[in-house]
């Protein structure tokens, strides 16, 4: 089965309602490719080595979370950018971005989903566009101390993760948000979270962790944001009746 290019921008458009964000990027079809799509492979970034794979794979589109295109470059098609635009073009694969939609949507997004992969049920959002997700673990319990969220969230996500504050409270209200949304850490103590987990930690975030008495867990930008993407593809492939394959480019940070 296969589906138009526009077909397959209007599908992901619906699900993600990119127009109600204010974002650092053009959401959508950020590159055009062939007109007829059988087959979508979905990663986070699009990288050269996840272009490469999808080419292999013999994908007519790309679907990612990090695409091509940020506010603040300078728009020269150099290096990196001309690699993989080069590759792109030349193998007429589509390339669909969505940054924040896919963080926040409900069920399928980012951070919906690695509530999911942890245990977690959502009981509220916070912060700014309602991105961070508030909850606790979907059974009732609680986590002894922050040392053992971080071997919980370390465990899941198969990867070290850094942790900062206090090393004796217990853990039952937990706010996450996916990516590098350190900046989000003062937001989540204010909607009243014993622990906050993102990607990426920066210097500040350790003093606030051990002045505020709130646990900071780094878990991987990347490792944070493997599952939304897998989780939209998937299901807009089985409404159109499209075939889809995740594939994961590991990534350190
Ligand atoms: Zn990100």
């Amino acid at each position: 089965m296969s589906t138009t290019r526009q077909d397959l921008l209007q599908a992901f458009d619906t699900l993600l309602q990119p127009a109600r964000f204010k974002d650092y990027g053009p959401n959508g079809l950020q590159v055009e490719g062939k007109a007829e799509v059988g087959k979508i492979v979905s990663g986070v970034t699009a990288s050269r080595a996840l272009i490469e794979a999808a080419i292999a794979a013999r994908a007519d589109a790309i679907f990612v979370h990090h695409g091509l295109f940020w506010r603040g470059q300078d728009g020269r098609v150099t290096g990196w950018m001309k690699q993989r635009l080069a590759l792109l073009l030349a193998h007429d694969i589509n390339l669909y971005a969505y940054h924040l939609p896919l963080d926040a949507h409900p069920e399928l997004g980012n951070n919906a989903q690695l509530g999911v992969q942890l245990g977690l049920a959502v009981s509220g959002r916070f912060g700014e566009q309602d991105l961070g997700f508030v909850g606790a673990l979907a059974d009732g319990g609680q986590f002894a101390d922050a040392a053992a969220l971080a071997a919980h969230v370390g465990k899941v996500l198969d990867r070290p993760v850094t942790q900062a504050g206090p090393a004796q409270a217990a853990i039952k209200n937990i706010a996450w948000c996916t990516g590098g949304a350190q900046g989000y850490f003062e937001a989540a103590i204010a909607a009243g979270a014993d622990a906050f987990i993102t990607g990426e930690i920066s210097e500040p975030q350790a003093h606030y962790a051990r002045e505020m008495g709130v646990a900071f867990i780094a878990c991987g930008h990347h490792a944070s944001e493997r599952y939304g993407a897998p989780a939209v593809a998937a299901h807009v492939a089985g409404q159109l009746g499209l075939a889809h394959e995740f594939i994961d480019i590991d990534n350190p940070a």
